[in-house]
């Protein structure tokens, strides 16, 4: 499994994964021309759309992508039925010939039907889990998000993450202000400029690498708690830690809370 980035829009990622034989299959479709010439360079065959959630930045491209490769769209049960033709539950396993196998996980917090992809080795989480960071919780809740994100963490340390959007520096910018102390977040912000300087996306990352720099996976950790407790300005449970967490980093970036 070859799995190429295809960015689109301002910092949209589309993935394109590359199987046996040239056949591949499409995570996400915010714009549907950068996405085509790609398999066109490539000279892949479609199979498949895997959608991760309902957002426009996500979907957009869908109906130009049909009108040249009518395949089946994979996606939500209960979000973005106006494209999803073969909708999946938790749990439910698409197996794409020469491609692979994908476990469908409901990862709530961000939509409420928000859909992580997960097969040998890789798993594509939308807007659920960013590397350094995690979406905003535009339907769900912080104990839905907080739960996705715990769910991902179980996956093996070795999973690479392909995540929905380029926000890795500006992420790590707020992990460096809420984890000062925590070398492995400077080091990253170094990786991650040098890659930029190269014009290379910052993901996949690894979920090890994950675990020792993303605040939002790192929320039991003593020291990161005690801030979001500063913050608070009180002892908190995890998924209070989470939501104060979630409402700093919003604060941080000049975002309205929502
Ligand atoms: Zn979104």
């Amino acid at each position: 499994m070859q799995i190429h980035a295809v960015p689109v829009l301002n910092d949209n990622y589309v993935w394109l994964i590359e199987g046996e034989q040239r056949q591949c299959a499409v995570v996400d479709l915010g714009d549907a021309p950068p996405v085509l010439a790609a398999i066109d360079a490539l000279g892949l065959s479609v199979q498949a759309i895997l959608l991760t959630h309902h957002h426009a930045d996500h979907t957009q491209g869908i109906a130009a992508f049909r009108a040249r490769y009518p395949v089946p769209v994979y996606g939500p049960a209960t979000e973005a039925q106006r494209w999803v033709t073969h909708p999946l539950a938790d749990g439910d396993v698409i197996n794409l010939p020469q491609i692979g196998a994908f476990a469908a996980w409901l990862t709530p917090g961000h939509t409420l039907g928000h859909l992580s992809y997960i097969t040998d080795g890789a798993a594509f989480t939308g807007d659920t889990l960013f590397s350094a960071g995690c979406g905003r919780l535009f339907e769900g809740t912080a104990a839905m998000m907080l739960a996705s994100l715990d769910r991902m963490a179980t996956l093996p340390d070795t999973t690479q993450i392909y995540c929905g959007h380029e926000y890795t520096a500006d992420n790590l910018r707020f992990a460096l202000f809420a984890e000062p102390e925590n070398p492995a977040i400077a080091e990253r912000i170094r990786a991650v400029a040098e890659a930029a300087a190269l014009g290379q996306p910052s993901v996949p990352v690894g979920l090890a690498e994950e675990l020792q720099t993303n605040p939002f996976l790192r929320i039991r950790t003593p020291l990161l708690r005690q801030a979001i407790e500063v913050f608070a300005g009180k002892k908190i449970s995890d998924v209070e830690a989470f939501g104060a967490l979630r409402r700093w980093k919003d604060e941080f970036d000049g975002l309205s809370p929502l």
